[in-house]
């Protein structure tokens, strides 16, 4: 393993930082930074940040989903937020947990693919959950 490949954050590559003076330089995008700091490991999704974005991400349409309906709109528009936020929360996770756990591409696609159907499947529970809350919030029968 080569010590000066890093994660570029800003073109999500791995790459080979060049050496320029006081700053390093990332040869696909040019992004910069201070050789005087760790050469960043990981892009704006790993560590600890990225988890947060993972289950806010997750969260998120069933949050979502409720705050709509407690407000007052109408199942319908509360029903295509469960689908679509779902089907989009669990793309994102299944593909943020994939590229953290396997490794190889081929693997991380087959890791993506079975975890979106399984996010999809949480997601959508999240959403339910939420819409049921909204509508006894709002003392409607949901069906
Ligand atoms: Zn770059």
């Amino acid at each position: 393993m080569n010590g000066s490949t890093a994660f570029c954050p800003q073109c999500k590559q791995d790459v080979v930082f060049a050496v320029n003076g006081n700053t390093k330089a990332c040869p696909a995008c040019g992004y910069q930074f201070s050789s005087g700091e760790p050469v960043p490991s990981s892009g704006l999704l790993q560590g600890r940040r990225g988890w947060l974005i993972f289950f806010l991400v997750m969260f998120a349409p069933a949050i979502l989903a409720f705050g709509v309906l407690a407000a007052g709109a109408n199942l319908d528009f509360g029903a295509g937020i469960t689908f679509i936020g779902s089907g989009v929360s669990a793309i994102f996770c299944g593909i943020f947990c994939a590229s953290r756990v396997a490794s190889g591409l081929v693997w991380r696609f087959l890791l993506a693919v079975l975890l979106i159907a399984a996010f999809y499947g949480v997601c959508f529970a999240l959403c339910f959950a939420g819409c049921t809350a909204a509508s006894a919030l709002r003392s409607t029968p949901l069906f």
